[in-house]
């Protein structure tokens, strides 16, 4: 009896430390509460510590691939409006991961960090600068092709460049005047290299990459490279395709090939060519282009932004 009291002893005994070990364990690992502030150019990630020296060993790195890397000499665990974050979260389109000491933080769009120390209490604030053109919202980045020196094609003193260039400020304006963010890859009359065209996407990251060129022949030509993000490039191609067969007398072509830019940027991408009699500059029949393409481009936004929201 004594022997079957003692076991039973011997067990609670085990069980309490087992229970004030893991308590413990648990309790060792550090807790840094998280808020997330989302504000219009940046997201502020604030950081507050219970003593300044983990703050003191932490450092804040940016990575490639839109990733911040915060890391400490010590392990220790983020806690988000009271809720311990597990291994893998996403808050406020921001991905959250833990890896060995250190959490990522994959931030859409990133394009710079600021990171500040601060005392009473100790805390960690990292703004994350993100460029203007992101998540979720439809938006569009306008190409138009040549500029400065780069004329492209020619007739009676009309160039490629100027046509390109008024009919990407005109679609641009409808756009906004729509609710559509837009930017242009360039605003004037500049020459601008496709490797900077493909960064400028690529940094944006729009939602359509748009290139508009002219030309040889009188026709319209689509370019298209598939990639695993494309669905919007097709539904954009036979949205286009049925309106241009509808309101222009000129056939619509459309190719499959790996063009250099398109081919480049990791958004869905675009490059119409339109018929050469654009060279002839009739307003008539350039703002017609104008109300097609910046209709279209509308028509897929609202489609877009209904999908994404239902998702
Ligand atoms: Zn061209």
């Amino acid at each position: 009896m004594i022997y079957k009291k003692s076991v039973f002893f011997i067990i609670c005994i085990c069980i309490y430390i087992f229970q004030i070990s893991t308590a413990f364990a648990q309790e060792e690992l550090p807790k840094i509460k998280l808020k997330i502030g989302k504000h219009e150019e940046f997201y502020r990630l604030v950081f507050v510590f219970n003593n300044t020296e983990i703050l003191q060993s932490t450092s804040v790195n940016i990575l490639k691939d839109n990733k911040i890397k915060v890391s400490s000499s010590e392990d220790f665990q983020i806690e988000y409006k009271d809720k311990v974050l597990s291994d893998n979260e996403k808050l406020h389109g921001i991905g959250i991961k833990k890896f060995d000491k250190s959490f990522i933080f994959e931030i859409p769009s990133l394009s710079d960090i600021k990171v500040y120390k601060l005392n009473s209490p100790p805390r960690l604030v990292i703004d994350a600068y993100v460029n203007e053109m992101l998540n979720g919202k439809f938006s569009v980045l306008i190409d138009p092709g040549h500029g400065g020196r780069d004329k492209g094609l020619i007739n009676n003193n009309v160039s490629e460049k100027d046509i390109v260039l008024y009919l990407s400020k005109e679609i641009s304006l409808k756009l906004a005047q729509n609710g559509i963010k837009n930017i242009l890859t360039r605003v004037s009359d500049e020459e601008v290299s496709l490797k900077k065209r493909i960064e400028i996407a690529n940094n944006q990251n729009p939602s359509i990459f748009l290139s508009i060129h002219i030309s040889q022949e009188n026709l319209f030509r689509l370019y298209h490279f598939p990639n695993e993000k494309t669905q919007i490039t097709k539904k954009l191609i036979s949205n286009l395709k049925e309106k241009i067969l509808k309101n222009f007398s000129e056939p619509v072509v459309i190719e499959e090939i790996p063009i250099y830019l398109i081919n480049k940027i990791n958004s869905p991408a675009l490059l119409i060519e339109i018929p050469q009699k654009t060279l002839l500059n009739e307003k008539k029949y350039l703002n017609k282009i104008v109300d097609v393409l910046s209709q279209s481009l509308f028509e897929i936004g609202k489609a877009n932004e209904k999908f994404t929201k239902n998702k």
